[in-house]
Order: structure tokens, then sequence, then C-alpha cells
């Protein structure tokens, strides 16, 4: 059965780390304030910068923290998850901690009489074939039990080689217009999610281009609305963004974060 609900917020890539306190508090902030205004609340991936097991939780008071927030605003609202690609190893442990419910990538919810097909992101980003193929390993059942089974230690130096890795690449090839296509989703990837899911209403986040766009390929038509990313601490570099989705019966719109 599809859940159902009246309102919700739609939040996703906060990329939680302590050495981010600042966007952290607001996420913090958000938990006690917007967030318990609406029927439900779809946090749809990469809420943290990077997940190398539920026991590595157990170890952090940073991740006990946000673990906490959430737990509570779950007593109050429904709370949901789907994984992202920095994240995707959050287990069934934290999750049952938080109280929330973790969702398929794609689904489809009901908010406000409107049917809404959910994801993150990464998967619809089919341009960039090296990523994709990265993906289908590292979300292999058997891939990830053995990963699980090292030491943590390796395990955090594993996920720090892969982050400094992704950042270099980041950095030599973030100005180049194909880079550009590469990592941002497309629309056939799309159209197939649409199509499968019988939906003409997507969100997803990921690319961090927060937008709405009206689509069409062939005879097929949906709308997509991109969720942004959450960075309240590097404002020497960028400026300081925040905000979520809001979908009530007036219909879908952004909700800044860093005005509010
Ligand atoms: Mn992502």
């Amino acid at each position: 059965m599809i859940p159902q609900y009246a309102s919700a917020l739609l939040i996703s890539d906060l990329h939680l780390t302590p050495s981010m306190p600042l966007t952290a508090q607001r996420f913090f902030d958000f938990c006690e304030k917007e967030a318990p205004k609406v029927e439900a609340v779809f946090i749809l991936g990469d809420l943290f910068e990077y997940w190398v097991g539920d026991d590595a939780a157990a170890s952090s008071p940073f991740q006990q923290e946000v673990q906490r927030a959430i737990a509570n605003l779950s007593t109050k609202v429904k709370t949901y998850y789907l994984h992202g690609n920095r994240d995707f190893l959050i287990g069934k442990s934290f999750i049952k901690k938080t109280g929330m419910t973790l969702l398929s990538d794609p689904c489809t919810v009901q908010i406000a009489s409107e049917k809404w097909v959910l994801a993150h992101g990464d998967a619809l980003c089919t341009a960039d074939i090296a990523y994709q193929a990265f993906r289908s390993w590292v979300r292999k059942p058997w891939i990830q039990k053995i990963f699980l089974g090292l030491p943590l230690n390796w395990r955090k130096g594993i996920a720090q080689h892969l982050r400094s890795n992704s950042h270099n690449q980041y950095q030599t090839q973030q100005r180049s217009t194909s880079h550009q296509v590469k990592m941002d989703v497309t629309q056939q990837a799309c159209a197939d999610v649409m199509k499968d899911h019988s939906g003409n209403r997507l969100i997803h986040g990921h690319t961090h281009l927060p937008a709405h766009h009206e689509e069409s390929m062939g005879t097929q038509s949906w709308q997509r609305w991109v969720l942004s990313d959450w960075d309240l601490d590097h404002p020497e570099s960028l400026p300081p963004r925040a905000s979520a989705l809001f979908i009530d019966n007036a219909g879908a719109r952004y909700l800044d974060l860093i005005k509010s």
C-alpha cells in the first residue's frame, strides 16, 4: 500500500559530519521547528557525509546526537529515509533506533492527493558509466557483507580514500561541460522511472541543482523537483544554503531554511 499524507517536508544531501557544525545545528533546529508541523518527513539520502557501518555510530557522539534528534522527531511525525550514494550502508539497526521507515529507491508515495515518485538521484545519472559500474558493485549484498566484516579502522580508511579520490576528480573536472552533463540526471533515466511507476511527479536530490523542471519525452511528460544540498559551514567559498520541499494541498514549493 502506498503511504498517504496531507502534508510533507522532503530534504536530502545534508552530508552531516562533525566538521560542519552549523549545518548539523540547522538540521537539529529543523527537527524541532519546521518538521513537526507536517504529517511526514522524507530524507532522500546523503543525510551523512559517509557511513561505514551502524557499529561505527555507536562509538560516535555526533552520530548518536543525530540519531537522538531523529528518534525524537519520529515520536511526533512519520519519518522516512532512503539511501544516498554516501550513506547507503546505513543498516537496520540505525533505522530502528531513529524510528524511521526505510524506503526503496525509487518508490511512490501519495502527498496531498498527488502521487510522487521519490529517488536519491544517483541511479538517474546514467551518463556517468564509471559511477554506475561502481554503484552496481557496492550495492551487492555480498560485497557489503565483506566490507562490513572488516575492522572499523580499515573501513574508515577505505571511505576516506574514496572521498578524497572523488574530491580530486571533482576539482579537476568541474569546469568542463561534459563533466556537468555526466553529473546530472538523464531525461531517459527519468522517463524510464516515471513509466515504471506510472507517475508524473518526480522528486530527487544528489545533483545539488535545486530547481523545478517541466519535462517531456515522446508522449510522456512529468514534473521534476530537485532538492538542494545543505552547507552553512563554508561561507568563504559558497553561499550558505539549506532548503526543504514543502508539499500540502496548495502544491509543492521550496522552503528556504537560511532565511526562515
Ligand atoms: Mn548524493
